[in-house]
């Protein structure tokens, strides 16, 4: 009996750990990662086509234009979106993939009409404890400047007052924890029977 791949579209704001989960299940063979388009510039160590394809904003608006986004939005004031080619046919193959991706592009996913997207989608909301954790944790990264640390804190905020349009919340704890749950809710999830051919 085939399984049709899981798309584990998972959302939070900067600092609540929700990149690291991601990858985490990637490095372990849980599911691979979808790897998004940005017309930001790569941070350090960023390499092309491994964290994101990084792109001018006439290559991102030429995709936009031919369609190949499956969703796409303004983060942070740049544009990010996720390419139909990283989802569609790896699902139909049966595997599972992960994508990190803001509130926006997530009620553009869940507002796909696509069979094939609709069956495969499970939505995850990752909450830091607090917001003084999660002032914390963004300061503590030391990859970006005192402005868009603030800039990313104010939209953090605004971002997490959309938890409630996820199916599934995740309040961060330990990492540890964290992604026992984290993995627990895929693991859960191959279970359903809706997912089986028949
Ligand atoms: P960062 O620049 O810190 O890597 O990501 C900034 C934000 O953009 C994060 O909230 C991340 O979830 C979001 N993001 C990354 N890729 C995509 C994408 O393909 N589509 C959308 N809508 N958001 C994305």
């Amino acid at each position: 009996m085939k399984r049709t791949g899981i798309l584990f579209l998972v959302s939070g704001p900067s600092g609540s750990g929700k990149s690291t989960l991601c990858r985490r299940l990637e490095g372990e063979g849980e599911a691979e990662f979808s790897v998004s388009c940005t017309t930001r510039d790569p941070r350090e160590g960023e390499k092309h086509g491994s964290e994101y394809y990084f792109l001018s904003t006439d290559e991102f608006d030429r995709k936009v234009g031919a369609g190949e986004f499956l969703e796409f939005a303004e983060v942070h004031g740049n544009k990010y979106g996720t390419l139909r080619s990283e989802v569609i046919d790896r699902l139909l193959d049966g595997k599972d993939v992960v994508m990190d991706i803001d509130v926006q592009g997530a009620a553009q996913v869940r507002g796909c009409e696509d069979p094939a997207i609709q069956r495969a989608l499970v939505d995850l909301f990752v909450m830091p404890p607090d917001e003084r954790e999660l002032a914390a944790r963004l300061t503590g990264r030391g990859t970006d400047s005192e402005e868009v640390i603030a800039l990313r804190l104010k939209n953090a905020i605004e971002e997490m007052a959309h938890w409630p349009e996820y199916r599934y919340r995740l309040l961060s704890a330990t990492r540890e924890e964290d992604y026992s749950r984290f993995k627990a809710l895929l693991v859960a999830e191959r279970l359903r029977v809706s997912r089986l051919d028949s």
